[in-house]
């Protein structure tokens, strides 16, 4: 598949659409999923362009992973989750939405199932509010 410039990520790296931000650095960006499968859902993304994790560059890939796995710990601290679950599909067969690689990290609970993927979109006050908790926690 041919990397689309055009798509939602690359327009909120341009900064031509807003995110809630909670985390950035010289080759990632991190943000609040804004139809969150649990509160606190966030998704990290390369700067460089890739559709998914085949065509991305490895230089790219392993930052990614470096911010998810920071993520990840923060998500967990912010929201006493006792699981995380980190997620990233490839391909619309696969379930992918966005065509720029993300991680998707989600807390878990036990007995607590997931909302839909991709539906239900949240209140930019909550998106807010838990973008301040895992940026708190990161900064902890
Ligand atoms: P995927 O289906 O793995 O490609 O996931 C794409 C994710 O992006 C979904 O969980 C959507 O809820 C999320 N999403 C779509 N548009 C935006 C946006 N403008 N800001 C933040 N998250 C978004």
């Amino acid at each position: 598949m041919t990397y689309d410039p055009g798509n939602i990520f690359a327009r909120i790296l341009r900064g031509e659409l807003p995110c809630h931000k909670v985390y950035e650095d010289d080759a990632t960006l991190a943000f609040m999923d804004i139809m969150p499968q649990a509160d606190c859902h966030t998704l990290i993304i390369p700067k460089n362009a890739g559709t998914g994790i085949i065509d991305t560059s490895t230089d790219a890939l392993q930052a990614t992973i470096a911010t998810t796995q920071k993520i990840a710990a923060a998500v967990k601290a912010a929201t006493g989750a006792p699981g995380v679950m980190v997620i990233q599909l490839n391909g619309s067969e696969a379930g992918q939405t966005v065509f720029h690689l993300h991680f998707h990290v989600i807390p878990r609970w036990a007995g607590i199932d997931l909302k839909f993927h991709a539906r239900g979109m949240e209140a930019p006050d909550v998106l807010k509010a838990n973008a301040e908790r895992v940026k708190a926690a990161l900064a902890g």
